[in-house]
């Protein structure tokens, strides 16, 4: 059972206040709601102002984490002082730098590329069924495909799968092959948490998902430190969550996101008077 963020309690609010404060967040239906289409996603402008005004502050380091390839991740977030995590973990990229990639991984270059090209033939035979080649991961979107053919698609992509000796996952209305090499949003998450100075005593760390693969992360922060705060955006999901807190939506989000930066705000002008 998760508690709600919202309205935020004192208690909260004092975990959310350390210095410095890590943010790791979630794109997709965390920070911008679901799209139909992955390319159709947008983050509102009024978020992206938010993460922007927090990234400003000294003491705050703003992360964006994602499924997406790197490169689209900061396309989405559109802004050059957040750092941002992609392909769940495998890439990473400072603020306004260029990603890189998890040594582990480049071998498993060429198992993707025939991958890709087998699960590509796939979905062209599946009506609305999208692959998103990001080259390090492979995502074949659901959301659009009839139910009824929705078996099928999943058999053939666990059988490309098995046949490039790849991992498969499942999230929301949409299947990954990847390595198998366990990388995903939990490691990546405490490594920046350990770079940003997560663990010094007077830091805190917020971190925000949606989907399955960010359950990875709220159990490797939660099992690390009790005091950072996990928030799980609800979205009529049907898993229970490992996170601590929740809220409901993308806005309400986006409201915790205005509180925090609120809060900094009126302490440094407290402290400046
Ligand atoms: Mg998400």
């Amino acid at each position: 059972m998760t508690t709600p963020a919202l309205p935020m309690s004192p208690a909260l609010a004092g975990r959310l206040a350390g210095d410095p404060l890590v943010l790791l967040l979630d794109i997709d239906g965390t920070l911008s709601p679901i799209a139909p289409r992955p390319q159709d996603a947008a983050i509102a402008p009024a978020t992206r102002e938010t993460l922007a005004a927090l990234a400003r502050l000294s003491d705050v380091h703003v992360v964006a984490i994602s499924g997406r390839a790197a490169q689209d991740a900061a396309r989405l977030v559109g802004l050059d002082s957040v750092w941002i995590v992609g392909n769940h973990g495998i890439e990473i990229a400072a603020p306004g730098a260029t990603p890189e990639i998890h040594a582990d991984i480049a071998r498993f270059a060429e198992q993707l590329s025939e991958a890709s090209t087998d699960a590509r033939a796939v979905v062209e035979e599946t009506p609305g069924a999208i692959l998103e080649d990001k080259r390090w991961t492979l995502s074949v979107h659901q959301r659009l495909v009839a139910r009824d053919a929705i078996a099928a698609l999943d058999a053939r992509i666990a059988d490309i799968a098995n046949k490039h000796r790849l991992a498969l996952t499942h999230g929301k209305e949409v299947l990954e092959l990847r390595p198998t090499v366990k990388i995903d949003k939990g490691t990546a998450a405490l490594e920046l948490a350990v770079r940003l100075g997560a663990l010094a005593g007077g830091a805190s760390l917020l971190s925000g998902g949606d989907d399955r693969t960010d359950e990875d992360m709220f159990r490797a922060l939660r099992s690390r430190e009790s005091r950072w705060v996990t928030v799980h955006v609800d979205g009529g999901s049907v898993y229970s969550t490992a996170a601590e807190f929740s809220v409901p939506d993308p806005e309400a989000m986006r409201a915790l996101l205005r509180m925090v930066l609120e809060q900094r705000v009126a302490r440094a002008r407290t402290v400046a008077r």
